[in-house]
């Protein structure tokens, strides 16, 4: 990836840049990117990976993609794959690929040198006792009556419960740190609990499956993870992480910074949410282009430098606050504007006859104005076209510029033309007859000033195409705030039958163009073919939020 700026300063790089002065990890840089594979990537996620990743690149460090696959029951091989997919597209390679499940043998390992160090406990109280015991922010905690069994009991019983002699929830592996501790996290965290479940990787191999709080720390010090980066969230808890690292006998010492998590407006930044609506089918799946997974933003036409560009752009603090989607639509405007071909399409066609126009003709047209490397194509324009409805008033408002009955109005790359004749049906504009000045092309006409100019698509050769406007999927600035069917914008997609000159249907799946006085669109990842276009709306031309 050489195409995107990755030297933005932030407090963590300015650390990072920090601890390699001073030697710190012998001056070497390593990150990770840890996913749960429950859910696909969203945009949330980016930021990270644009952080991790970005920061290895820049110090000439590594970046692990780490799998935390420890919750077998909501994770699958699918989203593995969706979140390898996804990471590569957004123009990033791991050093090494790794599995929290990897490292349940080493886990288990250190859960035993706890045990032995009288630092961890077999507790059998139930999940509710627990929870009551822990006490409250302002009550410290009462001690399980199990806290004092003996290293040999707990290491018996530790076993057992790998051996499969309890039931889920009958026993667990506890830290035993200080019940009356300030910090919540500290209050005798569980370690591990029993669940007889079959997991993605492990088979069943396992019954008993370690928690977060105590996979986390060490599979990043097991890969030599230099700096850990997560989301404030996890702040509280990095007593307990440097807790857990300082009282096993594993070298490497890994270190946790926390910074805020990306809250972008109109989208939700939760797999368990974005789940519920792929389930409950308020979206077609995972990658519909409303979605804001990375999947989504992919089939909707974001380019990937964008997305870069957009987590450069909102930077990494440590203060969480909501992010505009104005912002994130205008680095996809700014890449696309650069890289976009443009083509004509008609999304509402009303069809024009050109009464004087004769034999077609051939009209060159820039695929770009500003770039001429992106070359030329040859347009047809024959005696049959289509305009936008939108582009002819029968009753025009005031100050309208383009096509009224009697007016003149310039074809995008070709002629002026008059409406002579508007055909109606119940009122409605059906069809126009409109004559050609045959003297314009590519010029004014003497002494007349036509200032409306409007893009069409030929009849003859013009391809009839599905065109599908993406709106936002909630009408709620914080979707999350209230009830999902409330949230949601009922108008969040309309689909057009319209047509597109025969250079936008010929391209590929993903082919991203400029609709000319239209917006951004790409040619569909799954459904565009040649004879059959489709294309999703990326983005329209203007910011629509008034960043
Ligand atoms: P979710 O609630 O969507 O599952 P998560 O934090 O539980 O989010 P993980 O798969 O555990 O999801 O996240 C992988 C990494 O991405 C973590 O380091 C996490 O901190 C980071 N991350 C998740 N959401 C965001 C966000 N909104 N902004 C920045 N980083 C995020
Ligand atoms: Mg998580």
């Amino acid at each position: 990836m050489s195409d995107t700026p990755v030297s933005g300063s932030n407090f963590i790089r300015t650390m990072i840049a920090q601890d390699i002065e001073n030697g710190k990890h012998g001056g070497r840089v390593g990150t990770r990117f840890p996913p749960e594979p429950n859910g696909y990537l969203h945009v949330g996620h980016t930021k990270s990976i644009c952080l991790n990743f970005g920061i290895a690149e820049q110090f000439g460090g590594t970046c692990n993609l780490r799998f935390d696959d420890t919750n077998p029951e909501k994770e699958s091989i699918e989203y593995i794959n969706a979140i390898k997919r996804d990471v590569e597209w957004l123009g990033f390679q791991w050093n090494e690929e790794h599995y929290a499940s990897d490292y349940f043998g080493q886990l288990y390992d250190y859960a035993l040198e706890l045990i032995d160090k009288g630092l961890a406990y077999v507790d059998s109280q139930s999940a509710d006792d627990i929870r009551v015991n822990r006490g409250t922010l302002t009550e410290p905690g009462k001690p399980s009556p199990n806290r004092e069994r003996s290293v040999e009991e707990n290491r018996s019983l530790f076993e057992a419960m790998k051996a499969g002699k309890f039931a889920d929830g009958e026993v667990v592996l506890r830290a035993k740190i200080d019940m009356g501790s300030p910090q919540m996290c500290m209050r005798d965290p569980v370690l591990y609990r029993v669940r007889h479940v079959h997991h993605h990787r492990t088979g069943d191999q396992w019954c008993i499956y370690p928690m977060y709080d105590f996979t986390h720390c060490i599979s990043d010090a097991i890969e030599g993870i230099t700096h850990s980066l997560c989301t404030l969230e996890f702040e509280d808890n990095r007593v307990l992480y440097d807790w857990i690292l300082a009282n096993i006998s594993i070298p490497h010492k890994s270190e946790q910074t926390e910074f805020a998590r990306l809250q972008l407006e109109y989208a939700m930044t939760s797999k368990r949410k974005l789940k519920t609506l792929v389930d409950e089918q308020i979206v077609a799946g995972w990658d519909d282009p409303r979605m804001p997974t990375v999947a989504g933003m992919r089939r909707k036409g974001y380019p990937p430098a964008a997305i870069r560009d957009f987590c450069e752009r909102i930077g990494v603090t440590k203060k969480n606050a909501w992010i505009s989607m104005g912002q994130l639509e205008f680095s996809v405007r700014e890449a696309l504007n650069d890289s976009a071909a443009r083509r004509m399409a008609v999304l509402k066609p009303l069809k024009v006859k050109l009464t004087n126009l004769g034999k077609a003709i051939e009209i060159e047209q820039s695929n770009h104005p500003k770039d001429p490397e992106m070359g030329k194509r040859t347009l047809q324009l024959s005696d049959e076209i289509y305009i936008e409805q939108d582009d002819f008033a029968l009753e025009p408002p005031p100050k309208f510029k383009r096509l009224i009955e009697g007016g003149e109005v310039r074809l995008r790359g070709a002629y002026v033309i008059r409406c002579d004749k508007v055909v109606t049906d119940n009122g409605v504009p059906v069809e126009l007859e409109c004559s050609v000045d045959l003297d314009t092309l590519g010029k004014n006409p003497e002494g007349r000033k036509v200032k409306g100019v409007i893009h069409w698509v030929d009849a003859k050769t013009g391809v009839a195409a599905e065109i599908r406007e993406y709106g936002l999927l909630f009408n709620e600035a914080n979707p999350a705030k209230v009830e999902l069917e409330q949230a949601i914008n009922p108008a969040s997609l309309v689909i057009y039958q319209g047509f597109v000159e025969p250079a936008a249907a010929m391209a590929t799946p993903e082919t991203q163009f400029q609709f000319e006085r239209t917006g951004y669109y790409v040619a569909d990842q799954h459904d565009h073919q040649p004879e059959k276009p489709v294309f999703n709306l990326t983005v329209g031309l203007r910011d629509s939020f008034g960043i």
